[in-house]
């Protein structure tokens, strides 16, 4: 089978239960997995979709040195939204020339960070969605290769919070580009406009998307001589084992159609989809407490493992590895914390969980590990990526002694 034609969804069932086990057995539980052999695949499978863009990865879904690797050498360039991930991107090996960096608000030493990048690397594009950074730009001496970023006023996507295209945070309003982008030509190389307009669309969203991009693409054809215009990411997975796979050659279409009358080049900045079916989070259970209501399981990973579920009420497959041929039962899964938030289902149908079995939290391969936080005195887990039949740790548990490190190494502690 070839790369291109690797199935468009990759369920948490078609994961080996026996390899899981052993790492989990190996590693230690939490544990991340991540299968670059997946990600891969899902790049392979974006990229023959849209032969015709330019194809970015945007690292903010995961920043694993692995994962970037993997994705800059089948390809992809790296679309960095924050001066620290123009750092991991390039400790991972990618050359400055082959990243973007999108200014979001930008701390004044996020700006020095990619000036000084840009000082030696004339091909690093900036994005910028605000006239005032443009002016702080200019004041560091910056007239080098700039993309706008614009607000279509419309937002799409699985979640409020991530719908950054109506949200006026996001991009110059829609009314002023033209206006700014002129002006913009005095001062820098403007070369592109850009536009983000929500996350984890699927079919269903297709619509909303395609009129925010046609509002982008309409502009940009206004605008003209750019030599690209930047759709940005947003393309979904299916989260729920019944929900179907983004169909990408429709969403291919869509983006060539909107794009029909625009002379630049497009470019696209999937995140999610590149890497979400590509990593499931293991864990073990500690704790079982039926009641009347539900069977109450207890587990060693928490929100700060993973905080999808508690910070957009995501849906999360969970997976008995140990026992999948049980009889379902009610069960509500949580973590260590003190805190009703930390969940990863409630009421949910799942092999009857016991203690000891081992547990797999699916599609947690973007915005998973990335947003793993020490809320709780919570050590970070470890992450193991797979390949073949290669395995490796690319990312060591947090100890104890981690949490107090930063406080040891404080000026004046001795
Ligand atoms: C987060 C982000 C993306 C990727 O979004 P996905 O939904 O993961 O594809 C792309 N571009 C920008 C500027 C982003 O902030």
């Amino acid at each position: 089978m070839s790369l291109t034609a690797s199935p468009a969804v990759r369920r948490l069932a078609d994961w080996d239960d026996d390899r899981l086990e052993r790492l989990a057995d190996e590693h230690g539980t939490p544990l991340y997995v991540t299968d670059l052999d997946r990600v891969r695949a899902n790049f392979a499978r974006f990229r023959a979709a849209f032969e015709f863009a330019h194809v970015m990865y945007a690292a903010k879904a995961n920043t694993g040195r692995a994962v970037v690797r993997t994705l800059y050498d089948a390809g992809a360039d790296v679309e960095c939204a924050a001066a620290g991930e123009l750092h991991r991107a390039l400790a991972a090996g990618v050359p400055a020339e082959d990243l973007q960096y999108t200014a979001v608000n930008p701390p004044a030493a996020d700006l020095d960070y990619a000036i000084e990048l840009w000082e030696d690397t004339p091909e690093l594009t900036v994005t910028a969605g605000a006239e005032m950074t443009l002016d702080r730009l200019a004041s560091r001496g910056f007239d080098g290769r700039l993309a706008l970023r614009v607000n279509p006023g419309i937002g799409t996507g699985h979640h409020e919070k991530v719908a950054t295209g109506k949200d006026a945070k996001f991009g110059l309003p829609y009314d002023e580009v033209e206006r700014v982008a002129n002006e913009a030509r005095e001062r820098f190389d403007l070369v592109g406009l850009h536009a983000h307009v929500g996350s984890g669309v699927l079919g269903d969203d297709l619509d909303d998307h395609r009129r925010a991009l046609s509002r982008v693409a309409d502009l940009a054809a206004r605008v003209g001589s750019l030599e690209f215009v930047d759709l940005g990411g947003g393309f979904g997975v299916p989260y729920r084992p019944d929900e179907d796979p983004l169909d990408l050659e429709a969403a291919a279409g869509m983006v060539r159609e909107v794009t029909a009358d625009v002379d630049a080049t497009v470019a696209l900045e999937p995140g999610r989809y590149l890497v979400a079916d590509a990593g499931v989070l293991l864990a073990r259970v500690n704790t079982v407490k039926p009641t009347a209501e539900t069977r109450v399981v207890g587990v060693d990973a928490g929100l700060t493992d993973l905080v999808r579920p508690a910070m957009f009420g995501s849906y999360h497959h969970v997976r008995n590895v140990s026992g999948a041929d049980r009889e379902p039962v009610p069960s509500s899964v949580g973590g260590p914390l003190c805190t009703s938030a930390d969940v990863f289902c409630t009421d949910r149908p799942i092999p009857r969980p016991e203690a000891g079995d081992l547990l797999a939290v699916g599609n947690v391969g973007a915005y998973g590990i990335n947003l793993a936080s020490q809320f709780h005195s919570q050590p970070r887990p470890a992450e193991v990526a797979i390949e073949g039949d290669d395995e490796r740790v690319t990312r060591r548990r947090e100890t104890f002694e981690d949490l107090t490190r930063l406080e040891n190494e404080a000026p004046g502690v001795e």
